[in-house]
């Protein structure tokens, strides 16, 4: 059986005003508010001719697996992206009462983040409509993600990154191929830099948030965990936040799942933001309004003053039932050794965020101790070195001389 995917797709929703269009009315946002827009689909349509002994049937172990829930035609097979582990974590669980704790890694995708699930969607699209030139801000995880996926398209890649972006993001950016600018700026300011750009110029932008298409991309992980977990919907997905598209996305993708019929209860979502980038989770304590915020944190891929899909993140944890908690850069730091030696994976400060936030629900007593709880790390430890270095401690120096060994162990 096949689903061809863009029949499925009857348009687009505004996030904010609620207005409809069609999918190729408007490239990015709502023509009336300016707000973010939403992918719709024909999930009848799709639940009568694709189903679960399909996917069965299915040896593809990437994110085209389920394409049918994809708003494109165009297919990257090459690198693979998604289909990353999931596995129990015990070893970080147990410590805290828990007993049924899993870590989706997904800094073990081609870019190395959980970006490549939201860039290869966004390429796609960028292909079906015929767009080449594809640009993007970011603090280097979209970025490096946009531009290893521009090369394998064929694709030229413009990227604004903030003058701050860690080294090691910065060298898979050239690496890649990508036309790097350096923006004497924080993330926003690149960001507004290259929205500028995009209208100047007319470049396919993929910024997140601003792009419908990021989203639909993102979603896939909920598919993946689904699956993954042989159909038992875990009762609470841990996420760390940033512009909120990962969220938005994470909590789409178990609504897509429902409205097919392929799971029948959805889990809560635990947004974890950085104390000092915590729009999402004070818009979330408060009114539901998202309020600008000084956005510092050493957790350089969820440092953001202004959330660029902050409002779709907030209906997200609403409508799941879930809730925020915020986590100290220090708290953050200190998850990058916990992760690595509890679970076995290396994780970015904004990678282990997540984890972070759970320990700090699970003390506060936030977490029942049997759920099925699932946390995100969404980008590898080597991206941000130096971050790591700061809390990992340090070697200790000896000369080549057994003796000399000696008497560092006898001094302990
Ligand atoms: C982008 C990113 C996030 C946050 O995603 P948002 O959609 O901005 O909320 C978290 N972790 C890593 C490693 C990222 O690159
Ligand atoms: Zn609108």
């Amino acid at each position: 059986m096949s689903v061809e995917p863009l029949k499925h797709v009857t348009g687009l929703q505004c996030v904010s005003c609620g207005g409809t269009c069609a999918l190729d009315e408007v490239v990015y946002t709502c023509g009336a508010c300016g707000g973010n827009l939403d992918v719709q689909y024909d999930y009848e349509a799709i639940r009568r001719s694709w189903s679960r002994d399909d996917l069965e049937a299915n040896p593809d172990r990437s994110i085209w697996r389920y394409h049918p829930l994809y708003p494109v035609s165009t297919r990257l097979e090459a690198p693979p992206i998604g289909w990353t582990p999931l596995f129990r974590a015990d070893g970080l669980g147990k410590p805290l009462g828990l007993t049924s704790v899993f870590v989706k890694d997904d800094g073990r995708n081609p870019s190395a983040s959980f970006k490549d699930r939201a860039s290869v969607i966004a390429l796609a699209r960028a292909r079906d409509i015929g767009r080449e030139l594809v640009t993007g801000a970011s603090t280097g995880n979209a970025g490096s993600s946009t531009a290893v996926l521009a090369a394998a398209m064929g694709m030229r890649a413009r990227i604004f990154i903030p003058r701050a972006a860690p080294r090691a993001k910065v060298a898979q950016l050239l690496a890649f191929g990508a036309e790097v600018l350096s923006v004497d700026g924080t993330y926003d300011d690149a960001f507004d830099l290259c929205l500028a750009a995009t209208e100047r110029f007319g470049w396919y932008n993929r910024n997140t948030g601003y792009n419908p298409f990021t989203r639909e991309g993102k979603k896939s992980v909920s598919f993946e965990i689904c699956e993954q977990l042989g159909w038992r919907v875990p009762d609470l997905v841990v996420v760390p936040v940033g512009d909120g598209n990962i969220i938005s996305g994470v909590w789409k993708g178990f609504e897509d799942l429902l409205k097919i019929g392929f799971i029948d209860r959805v889990p809560r979502l635990l947004a974890v933001q950085a104390e000092g980038s915590a729009a999402v989770v004070q818009a979330l304590e408060g009114d539901g309004s998202i309020q600008p915020v000084s956005g510092e944190t050493v957790a350089d891929s969820i440092s953001v003053s202004v959330p660029r899909d902050g409002a779709a993140a907030v209906r997200a944890v609403q409508a799941s039932g879930g809730f925020g908690v915020t986590v100290s850069d220090e708290e953050i730091l200190a998850a990058i050794p916990a992760v690595a030696r509890g679970a076995g994976v290396f994780g970015e400060p904004a990678g282990v965020t997540a984890y972070a936030g759970l320990k700090k629900a699970a003390e506060q007593g936030k977490v029942e101790p049997e759920e099925t709880i699932v946390f995100l790390v969404t980008g590898n430890g080597l991206k941000d070195v130096a971050s790591v270095l700061r809390v990992a401690g340090e070697p200790t120096p000896v000369s080549p001389d057994p003796e000399a060994l000696v008497k560092v162990f006898n001094e302990g």
